[in-house]
């Protein structure tokens, strides 16, 4: 789950981390209304979830009152990299004499985080990374002590960080703490700016959290936009499934992740597209494989489902059993072609045996099962 500016540094303000004062305005008026609070000059920022706002023109300062609700007048309605802006953060704009860069990341090389500091900020790492590699200097981090304040000191320096490198140490372990206690996948500063007073301020924040982590931080839940997401992806949420849309015509379900990413390769395999990745989890009961079923179902895109079950603590006959229900229940409008194998198979291929239905059939193996289906979807 990504995180706006100003809910990253919300977050990272409730670790100490050094914010300027700032709200969210959703209109013009209230732009000017906050520039007035707080004191003008202010910055008016778009707040959406892509980088490099500030080249798109989504980043203004305003010395005055009056020019923020200008400049929120520009931005909010603005398209950056095909998102709208429907809100701006109105925040104190700060005197920069410096910018730097301090971001934390999962590292999945190192199997721990990743610490990456560079003076060259301001601009996005990526493209620093690019022309000027070295310019990056990267830490591993220890998930169990965090960053230590001697190893960001060390770190600053090695960048060739300049100002008050206590303080600047101090925001990088701060970072450090946000980044591991939210469960964060990426933490990032850029600008971590040195004003012209010396002060030490964050500019900008990037937060990611990791979706799987989220049951352990229900005070950030709210951060979450439904809007911003696929509504049968938030949907399947709901019901715990893993769901992800994708762009073709064969919905997928399969009892595990595993065994759903080898059926989409097995539609790719035969021709097909898929439509979804859907991962019912194991021992699903009937009700489970329903809801399945009709969330699948509910994607007019989908013009045929592979139904791929290999049953080990899933029991065969109760996905019949679901599958069956929707076909009673008349929400069966698209043929269904299953492999059902291991426990309760037998059970299964009996109950469906018996249905008239030209709608579900039963196929040997999940190959017989994607071609079948990837032929009826064209046909
Ligand atoms: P991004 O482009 O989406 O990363 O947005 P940022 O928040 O990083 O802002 C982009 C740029 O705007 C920064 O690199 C700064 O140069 C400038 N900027 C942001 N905040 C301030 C501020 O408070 N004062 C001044 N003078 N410039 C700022
Ligand atoms: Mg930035």
């Amino acid at each position: 789950m990504k995180l706006h500016e100003y809910q990253g540094k919300e977050l990272l303000k409730r670790f100490g981390v050094n914010v300027p004062d700032g709200r969210v305005a959703y209109t013009p008026d209230e732009a000017r209304v906050i520039a007035q609070e707080i004191g003008a000059p202010v910055m008016v920022k778009a707040q959406v979830h892509v980088g490099g706002r500030g080249k798109a023109g989504g980043v203004k300062y305003c010395p005055t009152p009056d020019v923020a609700f200008e400049k929120a007048s520009d931005i909010l309605g603005m398209d950056i990299k095909g998102l709208t802006v429907k809100k701006v953060l109105v925040t104190r704009a700060v005197d920069i004499a410096k910018e730097y860069y301090v971001g934390m990341i999962v590292d999945r090389n190192v199997q721990t985080y990743t610490l990456m500091v560079s003076k060259e900020g301001g601009v996005e790492i990526e493209e620093v990374a690019a022309e000027n590699p070295d310019a990056i200097i990267k830490f591993t981090v220890d998930p169990v002590s965090g960053l230590r304040p001697f190893e960001a000191r060390a770190v600053a320096l090695q960048a060739g960080l300049e100002g008050n490198l206590n303080k600047i140490a101090t925001m990088m372990v701060q970072l450090s703490r946000a980044c591991i206690e939210s469960d964060a996948t990426l933490a990032e500063i850029n600008p971590l700016v040195i004003t012209e007073q010396g002060d030490v301020v964050a500019a900008d924040a990037k937060v990611d959290l990791d979706d799987n982590a989220l049951f352990r931080h229900q005070d950030l839940l709210h951060y979450r936009e439904l809007e911003a997401e696929h509504p049968l992806e938030v949907e399947a949420s709901n019901y715990g499934f893993a769901y992800v849309k994708l762009d073709g015509h064969i919905g997928v379900i399969g009892n595990g992740a595993g065994i759903v990413m080898t059926s989409l390769d097995v539609v790719n395999r035969v021709g097909g597209k898929p439509a979804n990745f859907l991962d019912i989890g194991g021992g699903a009961k009937a009700e489970v494989v329903y809801n399945a079923v009709k969330l699948v179902l509910k994607d007019s895109d989908v013009k045929g489902i592979l139904i791929n079950i290999f049953g080990g603590i899933t029991r065969a006959d109760e996905v019949a059993k679901g599958v069956i229900r929707a076909l009673d229940e008349g929400l069966l409008t698209k043929p269904v072609a299953m492999r059902v194998a291991g426990t309760a198979e037998e059970e299964a291929k009996a109950l469906l045996s018996q249905l008239s239905t030209p709608l579900i059939k039963m196929y040997p193996d999940m190959f017989a099962a994607a071609q079948a289906v990837s032929d009826e979807v064209k046909a």
